[in-house]
């Protein structure tokens, strides 16, 4: 049976993660989290799916979380326990490289300290920077990386961390999952049509999709769309939306897949881009909702195109996604949102 630490379990993206071990696998888990923006509720509604230990802990109590790992026998760590807005690392940046890079940093240290195989990290497209001329099949993972906000340089440098410790420790290794858009909430499995039991908690959302689901179940009025001279087909900047089940499951199948391979690094994402009115569009069809979009100036940090190369994830790992459609991510973020 594997015994696994997920830090920021209570947070979005670990929650879903936590609830696919909970459901699907008899994995022991724990959870890290200082609730800084992870969800009191979710941890209950986690809860009622099965038993798990939780810890409230910040990353930075470095003592503490010693003792965490030396008094239980982890053999895999998930890491997502991050800041992760981009215009607020360029407003903040010794926030993100003390919470992303410094945390990880010692996380790692102790992982190695006390003989934690297998870690598993949530790093971002973002470290790809602004890529020029980006190949037809999309960013693949040899993509130069020149992060252009602190953001995704505290990622690539906890991901350097992660690679050069593997290096010189034969028994730990890690898999690197480089996120691109994710989105969308719960979708139960037995019943798509039941409402999803956890989704996005984080308030003062900053994340587009999220946003235009507030809007469509009028938690707010309208919303801006943050630069229309890009040099993308409609002027919007493109992304890759990624469904939040389709992610929890590549970390899944990460913790086998450490047990017969090497450490690896995969982009997780459709390779495919919508441009933010597409998405908007797509949020107003799908829910059949009106609201009022503004166009405003583009925001700090904002590369014009993200879209993933996802060959690697789905040959090597087996990744299928099932949930690769974007009118399914909006459904499923508003349902959460009109709760
Ligand atoms: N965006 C927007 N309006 C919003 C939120 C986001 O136009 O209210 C745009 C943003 O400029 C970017 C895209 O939507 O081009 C995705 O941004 P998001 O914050 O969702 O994710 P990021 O790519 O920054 O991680």
């Amino acid at each position: 049976m594997n015994n696994v630490l997920v830090t920021g379990g209570a947070g979005y993206i670990g929650s879903h993660v936590v609830k696919q071990l909970l459901e699907q696998t008899n994995t022991k888990v724990t959870i890290l989290d200082n609730l800084s923006t992870g969800s009191k509720i979710t941890l209950d509604t986690l809860k009622n799916i099965r038993e798990y230990e939780f810890i409230k802990l910040d990353l930075k109590e470095f003592d503490e979380v010693e003792l965490v790992l030396k008094n239980n026998s982890f053999d895999t760590i998930i890491h997502f326990a991050a800041s992760i807005v981009v215009p607020e690392s360029v407003e903040n940046p010794l926030k993100y490289y003390m919470n992303n890079t410094v945390n990880t940093t010692n996380l790692i240290n102790q992982a190695v300290k006390y003989n934690v195989s297998k870690f598993i990290f949530s790093s971002t497209a973002a470290t790809y920077g602004e890529p020029i001329n980006i190949p037809e099949n999309g960013i693949d993972e040899d993509y130069s990386q020149n992060p252009i906000n602190p953001y995704g340089m505290s990622k690539l440098m906890s991901e350097r961390v992660l690679i050069d410790t593997a290096k010189v420790n034969e028994s730990f290794k890690y898999v690197i999952f480089r996120y691109f858009n994710v989105a969308g909430a719960d979708i139960n499995y037995e019943n798509k049509e039941l409402a999803p039991r956890i989704g996005q908690s984080f308030p003062n959302a900053t994340h587009l999709i999220k946003i235009a689901s507030e809007c469509a179940c009028k938690k707010r009025e309208q919303m801006a769309i943050f630069g229309d001279d890009y040099d993308t087909s409609d002027g919007t900047g493109v992304r890759d939306y990624i469904h939040i089940d389709d992610l929890a499951d590549a970390h899944i199948k990460a913790i086998d897949y450490l047990k017969h391979n090497d450490s690896d690094i995969f982009n997780a994402g459709y390779g495919k881009g919508f441009s933010v009115k597409e998405v908007i569009e797509c949020m107003k069809d799908s829910t059949k909702k009106d609201f009022k979009v503004s166009i405003e100036p583009r925001r700090l940090g904002d590369p014009a195109t993200l879209i993933s190369n996802n060959s690697k994830i789905k040959s090597k790992m087996g990744w299928t996604p099932k949930y690769d459609d974007l009118s399914l991510i909006c459904q499923s973020a508003y349902a959460w949102e009109n709760r």
